[in-house]
Protein backbone atom coordinates (compact mmCIF):
# COMPACT_ATOMS: atom_id res chain seq x y z
CA UNK A 1 0.00 0.00 0.00
CA UNK A 2 0.78 3.69 -0.60
CA UNK A 3 -0.15 7.40 -0.14
CA UNK A 4 -1.56 9.71 -3.41
CA UNK A 5 -2.82 12.53 -1.53
CA UNK A 6 -6.32 12.15 -0.84
CA UNK A 7 -6.72 8.63 -1.31
CA UNK A 8 -4.29 7.49 1.24
CA UNK A 9 -4.00 3.45 0.57
CA UNK A 10 -3.74 2.89 -2.67
CA UNK A 11 -3.91 -1.48 -2.52
CA UNK A 12 -2.82 -2.00 -5.93
CA UNK A 13 -1.25 -0.32 -9.10
CA UNK A 14 -1.55 -1.18 -12.78
CA UNK A 15 -0.08 0.49 -16.02
CA UNK A 16 -1.55 0.66 -19.48
CA UNK A 17 -1.92 2.56 -22.61
CA UNK A 18 -5.60 3.68 -22.74
CA UNK A 19 -7.73 3.08 -19.85
CA UNK A 20 -11.27 3.00 -21.03
CA UNK A 21 -13.74 3.72 -17.97
CA UNK A 22 -17.40 1.81 -19.44
CA UNK A 23 -18.01 -1.17 -21.26
CA UNK A 24 -21.38 -0.28 -23.36
CA UNK A 25 -21.38 0.35 -27.13
CA UNK A 26 -18.57 3.30 -26.85
CA UNK A 27 -16.41 2.13 -25.04
CA UNK A 28 -15.83 -1.14 -26.19
CA UNK A 29 -15.22 0.53 -29.83
CA UNK A 30 -13.19 2.10 -28.62
CA UNK A 31 -10.93 -0.48 -26.85
CA UNK A 32 -11.58 -2.06 -30.02
CA UNK A 33 -9.48 0.65 -31.94
CA UNK A 34 -7.06 0.61 -29.48
CA UNK A 35 -6.21 -2.64 -29.71
CA UNK A 36 -6.02 -3.08 -33.28
CA UNK A 37 -3.83 0.25 -33.26
CA UNK A 38 -1.29 -1.87 -30.81
CA UNK A 39 -2.07 -0.16 -27.47
CA UNK A 40 -2.22 -1.86 -24.71
CA UNK A 41 -5.71 -1.28 -23.48
CA UNK A 42 -8.09 -2.14 -20.32
CA UNK A 43 -11.79 -1.50 -20.16
CA UNK A 44 -13.01 -1.17 -16.63
CA UNK A 45 -16.99 -0.96 -15.77
CA UNK A 46 -19.53 -1.24 -13.48
CA UNK A 47 -21.04 -4.73 -12.38
CA UNK A 48 -20.82 -7.21 -14.80
CA UNK A 49 -19.62 -7.38 -18.59
CA UNK A 50 -22.65 -6.69 -21.34
CA UNK A 51 -24.64 -6.17 -18.71
CA UNK A 52 -24.65 -2.96 -17.70
CA UNK A 53 -25.27 0.20 -19.39
CA UNK A 54 -27.73 0.95 -21.98
CA UNK A 55 -26.33 -0.61 -24.39
CA UNK A 56 -27.17 -3.61 -23.01
CA UNK A 57 -30.81 -2.93 -21.27
CA UNK A 58 -32.42 -5.28 -21.04
CA UNK A 59 -36.15 -3.53 -20.72
CA UNK A 60 -36.34 -2.44 -24.14
CA UNK A 61 -36.28 -4.63 -27.12
CA UNK A 62 -33.43 -3.29 -28.69
CA UNK A 63 -31.88 -0.04 -30.35
CA UNK A 64 -31.79 1.51 -33.78
CA UNK A 65 -29.78 3.86 -35.85
CA UNK A 66 -30.38 5.76 -38.63
CA UNK A 67 -27.65 6.22 -41.30
CA UNK A 68 -27.37 7.90 -45.30
CA UNK A 69 -25.20 5.96 -47.16
CA UNK A 70 -26.36 7.15 -50.95
CA UNK A 71 -27.72 10.79 -51.34
CA UNK A 72 -30.89 10.80 -53.43
CA UNK A 73 -34.18 12.87 -53.97
CA UNK A 74 -33.07 15.52 -51.31
CA UNK A 75 -32.30 12.93 -49.40
CA UNK A 76 -28.43 14.51 -49.05
CA UNK A 77 -25.60 15.04 -46.13
CA UNK A 78 -26.11 18.69 -45.66
CA UNK A 79 -29.73 18.10 -45.10
CA UNK A 80 -29.67 15.79 -42.77
CA UNK A 81 -27.13 18.18 -40.81
CA UNK A 82 -29.72 20.89 -41.24
CA UNK A 83 -32.24 18.70 -39.76
CA UNK A 84 -29.61 17.88 -36.68
CA UNK A 85 -28.97 21.13 -36.45
CA UNK A 86 -33.22 22.56 -36.21
CA UNK A 87 -33.78 20.10 -33.61
CA UNK A 88 -31.07 21.15 -31.80
CA UNK A 89 -31.95 24.59 -31.54
CA UNK A 90 -28.52 25.90 -31.98
CA UNK A 91 -27.39 23.68 -29.48
CA UNK A 92 -25.52 21.75 -31.31
CA UNK A 93 -21.51 21.34 -32.24
CA UNK A 94 -21.85 21.25 -36.32
CA UNK A 95 -18.56 19.68 -36.78
CA UNK A 96 -19.37 16.79 -34.27
CA UNK A 97 -22.81 16.46 -35.98
CA UNK A 98 -21.41 16.44 -39.36
CA UNK A 99 -18.66 13.60 -38.02
CA UNK A 100 -21.42 11.47 -37.29
CA UNK A 101 -23.48 11.73 -40.03
CA UNK A 102 -20.10 10.60 -42.66
CA UNK A 103 -19.19 7.70 -40.01
CA UNK A 104 -22.32 6.16 -39.65
CA UNK A 105 -22.72 4.27 -42.48
CA UNK A 106 -18.86 2.80 -42.48
CA UNK A 107 -19.80 1.51 -38.69
CA UNK A 108 -23.15 -0.06 -39.17
CA UNK A 109 -21.10 -1.62 -41.74
CA UNK A 110 -18.65 -2.89 -39.36
CA UNK A 111 -20.92 -3.55 -37.14
CA UNK A 112 -22.69 -6.17 -39.58
CA UNK A 113 -19.39 -7.60 -40.42
CA UNK A 114 -18.79 -8.67 -36.43
CA UNK A 115 -22.28 -10.34 -36.33
CA UNK A 116 -24.81 -7.99 -35.12
CA UNK A 117 -28.19 -9.03 -36.70
CA UNK A 118 -30.15 -6.10 -37.86
CA UNK A 119 -33.81 -5.86 -38.09
CA UNK A 120 -34.62 -6.01 -42.40
CA UNK A 121 -37.23 -6.27 -45.25
CA UNK A 122 -36.41 -9.08 -47.87
CA UNK A 123 -32.78 -8.76 -46.87
CA UNK A 124 -32.23 -5.04 -47.29
CA UNK A 125 -32.70 -2.48 -44.54
CA UNK A 126 -35.48 -0.49 -44.41
CA UNK A 127 -35.94 3.85 -44.89
CA UNK A 128 -37.88 4.56 -41.47
CA UNK A 129 -38.79 8.03 -40.16
CA UNK A 130 -36.59 8.60 -36.76
CA UNK A 131 -37.87 10.80 -33.94
CA UNK A 132 -37.89 14.36 -34.84
CA UNK A 133 -36.70 13.36 -38.57
CA UNK A 134 -38.72 15.06 -41.28
CA UNK A 135 -37.34 12.44 -43.73
CA UNK A 136 -37.09 8.86 -43.83
CA UNK A 137 -33.48 7.26 -43.81
CA UNK A 138 -32.18 3.82 -44.01
CA UNK A 139 -32.50 2.54 -39.96
CA UNK A 140 -30.52 -0.32 -38.66
CA UNK A 141 -32.25 -1.69 -35.72
CA UNK A 142 -30.74 -4.44 -33.57
CA UNK A 143 -33.36 -6.10 -31.57
CA UNK A 144 -31.83 -9.22 -30.68
CA UNK A 145 -30.14 -8.52 -27.27
CA UNK A 146 -28.09 -11.52 -26.88
CA UNK A 147 -26.86 -11.52 -30.34
CA UNK A 148 -25.56 -7.68 -28.93
CA UNK A 149 -24.23 -9.30 -26.28
CA UNK A 150 -22.44 -12.10 -27.93
CA UNK A 151 -21.11 -10.23 -30.48
CA UNK A 152 -19.28 -7.56 -28.60
CA UNK A 153 -18.26 -10.41 -26.19
CA UNK A 154 -16.38 -12.61 -29.28
CA UNK A 155 -14.83 -9.40 -30.45
CA UNK A 156 -13.43 -8.12 -27.03
CA UNK A 157 -12.14 -12.04 -26.62
CA UNK A 158 -10.65 -12.19 -29.70
CA UNK A 159 -8.46 -8.98 -29.15
CA UNK A 160 -7.52 -10.23 -25.50
CA UNK A 161 -8.27 -6.72 -24.34
CA UNK A 162 -8.06 -6.69 -20.42
CA UNK A 163 -11.79 -6.48 -19.27
CA UNK A 164 -12.26 -5.14 -15.20
CA UNK A 165 -15.36 -6.14 -14.00
CA UNK A 166 -16.96 -4.58 -11.05
CA UNK A 167 -14.25 -1.65 -10.84
CA UNK A 168 -15.45 1.81 -10.22
CA UNK A 169 -13.50 5.18 -10.92
CA UNK A 170 -13.91 7.35 -8.79
CA UNK A 171 -11.18 9.90 -9.31
CA UNK A 172 -8.86 11.08 -12.68
CA UNK A 173 -5.28 11.17 -11.78
CA UNK A 174 -4.42 14.72 -13.64
CA UNK A 175 -0.57 16.55 -14.04
CA UNK A 176 0.10 19.99 -14.21
CA UNK A 177 2.53 20.63 -16.69
CA UNK A 178 2.94 24.50 -16.56
CA UNK A 179 -0.41 25.72 -17.61
CA UNK A 180 -1.40 22.71 -19.04
CA UNK A 181 -3.29 19.59 -17.95
CA UNK A 182 -2.50 16.26 -18.68
CA UNK A 183 -4.10 13.02 -17.79
CA UNK A 184 -1.76 10.28 -15.71
CA UNK A 185 -4.27 7.52 -14.89
CA UNK A 186 -7.62 6.98 -12.63
CA UNK A 187 -8.33 5.41 -9.34
CA UNK A 188 -10.61 2.71 -9.23
CA UNK A 189 -12.58 0.94 -6.16
CA UNK A 190 -12.53 -3.05 -6.88
CA UNK A 191 -15.32 -5.76 -5.98
CA UNK A 192 -13.28 -5.33 -2.38
CA UNK A 193 -13.61 -2.33 -1.55
CA UNK A 194 -9.59 -1.50 -2.52
CA UNK A 195 -8.73 1.26 -4.40
CA UNK A 196 -6.48 0.55 -7.26
CA UNK A 197 -4.23 2.83 -9.17
CA UNK A 198 -4.26 2.71 -12.79
CA UNK A 199 -1.59 4.61 -14.92
CA UNK A 200 -2.55 5.87 -18.26
CA UNK A 201 -1.07 7.65 -20.79
CA UNK A 202 -4.47 8.17 -22.07
CA UNK A 203 -8.48 7.86 -20.52
CA UNK A 204 -11.37 7.28 -22.32
CA UNK A 205 -14.77 8.31 -20.41
CA UNK A 206 -17.39 5.86 -21.96
CA UNK A 207 -19.21 5.62 -18.94
CA UNK A 208 -22.88 6.53 -20.30
CA UNK A 209 -25.65 9.08 -18.81
CA UNK A 210 -27.05 9.49 -15.42
CA UNK A 211 -30.94 8.96 -15.22
CA UNK A 212 -30.98 7.78 -12.87
CA UNK A 213 -30.74 10.54 -10.72
CA UNK A 214 -34.72 10.91 -11.85
CA UNK A 215 -37.25 9.32 -10.08
CA UNK A 216 -38.72 7.82 -13.06
CA UNK A 217 -36.38 7.00 -15.66
CA UNK A 218 -35.39 3.83 -18.03
CA UNK A 219 -31.80 2.94 -17.22
CA UNK A 220 -29.91 0.68 -15.19
CA UNK A 221 -28.58 1.25 -12.16
CA UNK A 222 -24.77 1.98 -12.67
CA UNK A 223 -25.95 4.98 -14.86
CA UNK A 224 -25.19 8.00 -12.41
CA UNK A 225 -23.61 10.55 -14.04
CA UNK A 226 -20.22 9.51 -12.79
CA UNK A 227 -18.25 11.10 -16.00
CA UNK A 228 -19.89 14.43 -15.44
CA UNK A 229 -18.79 14.90 -12.31
CA UNK A 230 -15.15 13.09 -12.39
CA UNK A 231 -14.69 15.05 -15.60
CA UNK A 232 -15.43 18.31 -14.16
CA UNK A 233 -12.69 17.34 -11.16
CA UNK A 234 -10.11 16.49 -13.78
CA UNK A 235 -10.71 20.16 -14.88
CA UNK A 236 -12.59 19.42 -18.25
CA UNK A 237 -16.27 21.22 -19.00
CA UNK A 238 -19.85 20.37 -19.83
CA UNK A 239 -22.49 21.19 -21.80
CA UNK A 240 -25.62 20.95 -22.66
CA UNK A 241 -26.42 18.81 -19.59
CA UNK A 242 -30.06 21.05 -19.43
CA UNK A 243 -31.01 18.72 -22.26
CA UNK A 244 -32.66 15.46 -21.17
CA UNK A 245 -34.49 13.00 -23.32
CA UNK A 246 -37.76 11.09 -21.89
CA UNK A 247 -39.72 8.59 -23.47
CA UNK A 248 -42.76 6.60 -21.97
CA UNK A 249 -41.82 3.17 -20.15
CA UNK A 250 -44.33 0.89 -18.46
CA UNK A 251 -43.76 1.47 -14.56
CA UNK A 252 -46.48 -1.31 -13.76
CA UNK A 253 -47.39 -4.19 -14.02
CA UNK A 254 -43.50 -4.05 -14.39
CA UNK A 255 -40.99 -1.80 -15.52
CA UNK A 256 -40.24 -2.05 -19.28
CA UNK A 257 -40.39 0.00 -22.13
CA UNK A 258 -43.04 1.66 -23.81
CA UNK A 259 -43.74 2.37 -27.74
CA UNK A 260 -45.52 5.54 -28.01
CA UNK A 261 -46.77 4.42 -31.49
CA UNK A 262 -49.51 2.35 -30.21
CA UNK A 263 -50.98 5.88 -29.62
CA UNK A 264 -51.74 6.11 -33.17
CA UNK A 265 -55.50 4.19 -33.14
CA UNK A 266 -56.29 6.38 -29.43
CA UNK A 267 -56.27 3.67 -26.88
CA UNK A 268 -58.14 4.28 -23.86
CA UNK A 269 -55.79 7.42 -21.65
CA UNK A 270 -57.36 6.22 -17.88
CA UNK A 271 -56.52 8.24 -14.40
CA UNK A 272 -56.79 6.90 -10.95
CA UNK A 273 -60.86 6.70 -11.76
CA UNK A 274 -60.62 4.69 -14.84
CA UNK A 275 -61.94 8.12 -15.91
CA UNK A 276 -60.21 9.33 -19.50
CA UNK A 277 -59.38 12.91 -19.37
CA UNK A 278 -56.51 13.55 -22.19
CA UNK A 279 -59.23 15.80 -24.54
CA UNK A 280 -59.84 18.40 -21.50
CA UNK A 281 -55.89 19.33 -22.03
CA UNK A 282 -56.13 20.05 -25.75
CA UNK A 283 -56.05 23.65 -26.83
CA UNK A 284 -59.77 24.66 -28.44
CA UNK A 285 -57.44 25.65 -32.05
CA UNK A 286 -56.23 21.95 -32.13
CA UNK A 287 -58.07 18.23 -32.17
CA UNK A 288 -56.67 14.99 -30.35
CA UNK A 289 -56.00 13.57 -33.82
CA UNK A 290 -53.93 15.93 -34.68
CA UNK A 291 -51.58 15.70 -31.84
CA UNK A 292 -51.72 11.77 -31.79
CA UNK A 293 -50.33 12.25 -35.32
CA UNK A 294 -47.62 13.85 -34.41
CA UNK A 295 -46.98 12.48 -31.03
CA UNK A 296 -46.82 8.83 -32.73
CA UNK A 297 -43.70 10.76 -34.59
CA UNK A 298 -41.37 10.42 -31.37
CA UNK A 299 -40.50 8.97 -28.75
CA UNK A 300 -38.90 11.70 -26.25
CA UNK A 301 -40.63 14.58 -25.27
CA UNK A 302 -40.58 18.37 -26.98
CA UNK A 303 -41.64 21.34 -26.15
CA UNK A 304 -41.00 22.53 -29.94
CA UNK A 305 -43.93 21.06 -31.45
CA UNK A 306 -47.26 20.44 -30.78
CA UNK A 307 -47.27 16.62 -29.38
CA UNK A 308 -46.33 18.56 -26.32
CA UNK A 309 -50.26 19.07 -25.71
CA UNK A 310 -50.88 15.00 -25.42
CA UNK A 311 -47.77 14.86 -22.31
CA UNK A 312 -48.50 18.35 -20.58
CA UNK A 313 -52.21 16.24 -20.26
CA UNK A 314 -50.86 13.12 -19.00
CA UNK A 315 -48.48 15.10 -16.59
CA UNK A 316 -50.64 17.24 -15.43
CA UNK A 317 -53.42 14.73 -14.56
CA UNK A 318 -50.61 13.04 -12.07
CA UNK A 319 -49.45 16.13 -10.90
CA UNK A 320 -53.28 17.37 -9.89
CA UNK A 321 -53.30 14.22 -7.75
CA UNK A 322 -55.48 11.98 -9.91
CA UNK A 323 -52.52 9.95 -11.12
CA UNK A 324 -51.56 6.01 -9.80
CA UNK A 325 -50.00 5.63 -6.90
CA UNK A 326 -46.49 5.07 -9.17
CA UNK A 327 -46.85 8.67 -10.26
CA UNK A 328 -48.43 7.40 -13.53
CA UNK A 329 -51.97 6.83 -15.87
CA UNK A 330 -53.39 4.06 -17.35
CA UNK A 331 -53.64 3.10 -20.62
CA UNK A 332 -55.95 0.21 -21.68
CA UNK A 333 -54.15 -1.82 -24.67
CA UNK A 334 -56.71 -4.71 -24.92
CA UNK A 335 -57.77 -3.47 -28.13
CA UNK A 336 -54.08 -3.51 -29.86
CA UNK A 337 -53.74 -6.85 -30.96
CA UNK A 338 -56.95 -5.31 -33.60
CA UNK A 339 -54.51 -2.56 -34.98
CA UNK A 340 -51.31 -4.10 -34.18
CA UNK A 341 -50.92 -5.32 -38.20
CA UNK A 342 -51.85 -1.56 -39.31
CA UNK A 343 -49.03 0.14 -36.60
CA UNK A 344 -46.57 -2.44 -38.11
CA UNK A 345 -47.34 -1.71 -41.63
CA UNK A 346 -46.21 2.57 -40.68
CA UNK A 347 -43.57 1.63 -38.26
CA UNK A 348 -41.61 -1.67 -38.76
CA UNK A 349 -40.79 -3.68 -35.73
CA UNK A 350 -44.35 -2.37 -34.01
CA UNK A 351 -44.71 -6.48 -33.92
CA UNK A 352 -41.65 -7.68 -32.55
CA UNK A 353 -42.47 -4.73 -29.44
CA UNK A 354 -45.47 -6.58 -29.16
CA UNK A 355 -44.14 -9.91 -29.05
CA UNK A 356 -41.08 -8.73 -26.92
CA UNK A 357 -43.87 -7.29 -24.27
CA UNK A 358 -45.98 -10.51 -24.34
CA UNK A 359 -42.96 -12.66 -23.47
CA UNK A 360 -42.07 -10.42 -20.95
CA UNK A 361 -45.02 -11.20 -18.93
CA UNK A 362 -47.29 -8.33 -20.01
CA UNK A 363 -50.85 -9.22 -20.84
CA UNK A 364 -52.36 -5.94 -22.24
CA UNK A 365 -55.58 -8.45 -23.16
CA UNK A 366 -55.86 -9.05 -19.06
CA UNK A 367 -54.82 -5.93 -17.62
CA UNK A 368 -54.40 -2.06 -17.88
CA UNK A 369 -50.53 -0.56 -17.88
CA UNK A 370 -49.09 2.11 -16.05
CA UNK A 371 -46.83 4.70 -18.34
CA UNK A 372 -45.29 8.01 -17.37
CA UNK A 373 -42.26 9.43 -18.63
CA UNK A 374 -39.31 8.14 -17.96
CA UNK A 375 -35.36 10.20 -18.13
CA UNK A 376 -33.50 7.61 -20.54
CA UNK A 377 -30.83 9.95 -22.30
CA UNK A 378 -28.94 13.06 -21.83
CA UNK A 379 -28.40 15.12 -24.86
CA UNK A 380 -25.65 16.93 -23.26
CA UNK A 381 -22.00 15.83 -21.47
CA UNK A 382 -18.20 16.60 -21.66
CA UNK A 383 -17.21 18.81 -23.77
CA UNK A 384 -14.97 17.81 -26.43
CA UNK A 385 -13.12 18.99 -29.72
CA UNK A 386 -13.56 17.16 -33.02
CA UNK A 387 -10.94 14.17 -31.92
CA UNK A 388 -13.25 13.98 -28.71
CA UNK A 389 -10.28 15.06 -26.37
CA UNK A 390 -11.58 17.13 -23.56
CA UNK A 391 -9.58 20.03 -22.67
CA UNK A 392 -7.60 17.99 -20.54
CA UNK A 393 -4.72 16.67 -22.53
CA UNK A 394 -5.26 12.63 -23.02
CA UNK A 395 -8.90 13.20 -21.84
CA UNK A 396 -11.54 11.62 -24.02
CA UNK A 397 -14.97 11.04 -24.35
CA UNK A 398 -17.31 9.05 -26.61
CA UNK A 399 -21.00 7.89 -26.37
CA UNK A 400 -23.83 9.02 -24.62
CA UNK A 401 -21.20 10.73 -21.75
CA UNK A 402 -19.39 13.02 -24.44
CA UNK A 403 -21.49 16.59 -25.76
CA UNK A 404 -21.19 18.23 -28.73
CA UNK A 405 -23.18 15.99 -31.65
CA UNK A 406 -26.64 16.28 -30.11
CA UNK A 407 -28.56 20.13 -28.69
CA UNK A 408 -31.73 20.60 -27.32
CA UNK A 409 -33.63 17.45 -29.26
CA UNK A 410 -31.39 14.52 -30.54
CA UNK A 411 -33.18 12.91 -33.23
CA UNK A 412 -33.88 9.11 -32.73
CA UNK A 413 -30.79 7.03 -33.41
CA UNK A 414 -28.34 9.59 -33.34
CA UNK A 415 -26.72 8.38 -30.01
CA UNK A 416 -26.10 5.10 -31.25
CA UNK A 417 -24.12 6.96 -33.73
CA UNK A 418 -22.29 8.79 -31.69
CA UNK A 419 -20.78 5.75 -29.94
CA UNK A 420 -17.33 6.36 -31.30
CA UNK A 421 -13.54 5.79 -30.80
CA UNK A 422 -11.06 5.37 -33.24
CA UNK A 423 -7.79 5.24 -31.76
CA UNK A 424 -5.40 7.21 -33.67
CA UNK A 425 -2.21 5.77 -31.65
CA UNK A 426 0.35 7.91 -33.23
CA UNK A 427 -1.23 11.43 -32.45
CA UNK A 428 -3.07 9.72 -29.38
CA UNK A 429 -6.20 11.38 -30.54
CA UNK A 430 -9.58 9.94 -30.73
CA UNK A 431 -12.38 9.82 -33.32
CA UNK A 432 -16.20 9.00 -34.21
CA UNK A 433 -16.17 5.55 -35.09
CA UNK A 434 -19.60 4.49 -33.67
C1 LIG B 1 -34.71 2.60 -23.21
C2 LIG B 1 -33.67 3.16 -24.08
C3 LIG B 1 -33.84 3.18 -25.46
C4 LIG B 1 -32.87 3.72 -26.30
N1 LIG B 1 -33.03 3.67 -27.65
C5 LIG B 1 -32.07 4.19 -28.45
C6 LIG B 1 -32.15 4.07 -29.85
O1 LIG B 1 -33.02 3.37 -30.39
N2 LIG B 1 -31.23 4.71 -30.62
C7 LIG B 1 -30.21 5.42 -30.08
O2 LIG B 1 -29.41 5.97 -30.82
N3 LIG B 1 -30.08 5.50 -28.74
C8 LIG B 1 -30.97 4.90 -27.93
N4 LIG B 1 -30.83 4.98 -26.57
C9 LIG B 1 -29.64 5.61 -26.04
C10 LIG B 1 -28.44 4.66 -26.21
O3 LIG B 1 -28.86 3.34 -25.95
C11 LIG B 1 -27.33 5.03 -25.26
O4 LIG B 1 -27.06 6.39 -25.37
C12 LIG B 1 -26.08 4.25 -25.57
O5 LIG B 1 -26.31 2.86 -25.47
C13 LIG B 1 -24.99 4.64 -24.62
O6 LIG B 1 -23.86 3.86 -24.88
P1 LIG B 1 -22.57 4.13 -24.08
O7 LIG B 1 -21.60 3.07 -24.49
O8 LIG B 1 -22.19 5.54 -24.19
O9 LIG B 1 -22.97 3.90 -22.54
P2 LIG B 1 -23.67 2.66 -21.83
O10 LIG B 1 -24.05 1.60 -22.75
O11 LIG B 1 -24.74 3.23 -20.96
O12 LIG B 1 -22.49 2.08 -20.91
C14 LIG B 1 -21.99 2.82 -19.81
C15 LIG B 1 -20.89 1.98 -19.17
O13 LIG B 1 -20.18 2.77 -18.20
C16 LIG B 1 -19.99 2.02 -17.02
N5 LIG B 1 -19.76 2.96 -15.93
C17 LIG B 1 -20.54 4.01 -15.51
N6 LIG B 1 -19.94 4.65 -14.50
C18 LIG B 1 -18.75 4.02 -14.29
C19 LIG B 1 -17.67 4.21 -13.37
N7 LIG B 1 -17.68 5.20 -12.45
N8 LIG B 1 -16.61 3.34 -13.41
C20 LIG B 1 -16.57 2.31 -14.32
N9 LIG B 1 -17.56 2.11 -15.20
C21 LIG B 1 -18.63 2.96 -15.18
C22 LIG B 1 -21.23 1.17 -16.92
O14 LIG B 1 -21.01 0.09 -16.06
C23 LIG B 1 -21.40 0.75 -18.40
O15 LIG B 1 -20.53 -0.32 -18.68
C24 LIG B 1 -31.74 4.34 -25.72
C25 LIG B 1 -31.55 4.31 -24.34
C26 LIG B 1 -32.48 3.70 -23.53
C27 LIG B 1 -32.23 3.63 -22.06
Amino acid sequence: MRSTGFFKEIYDEISTGVLVIGTGGAGLRVAMEASDNDSNVLVACKGKFTKTGSTFFPLVDGWGLQFLKEEKNGNTRDYFLKEILEVGKGMVQPDLAKVLIEKTPERVHDLEGMGIKFNKINGEFYDFLCCFAKIKRPAAAALDLENIQNTFKKEIEKRKVKVMENFNVVKIIVKEIGRKKKVGGAIDVDKNGNLVLIKSKAVVFACGGGSIIFKHNLNSPELTGDGYGLALDAGASLINMEYIQYIYGILAPKKIHFSEKVFVYNPPILNINKKTFIEKYIPKNLSIGKIIKKRIEHGPFTSRLISKYYDFGIFSEIRNGRGTKNQAIYVDLKDLPKYINNIEKEFHGAIKWYEWLGKKGIKIQKELIEIALCAHANNGGIYVDVNTMSEVDGLFACGEVMGGPHGADRQGGNMMAANPGLWKDSRQKCCFIL
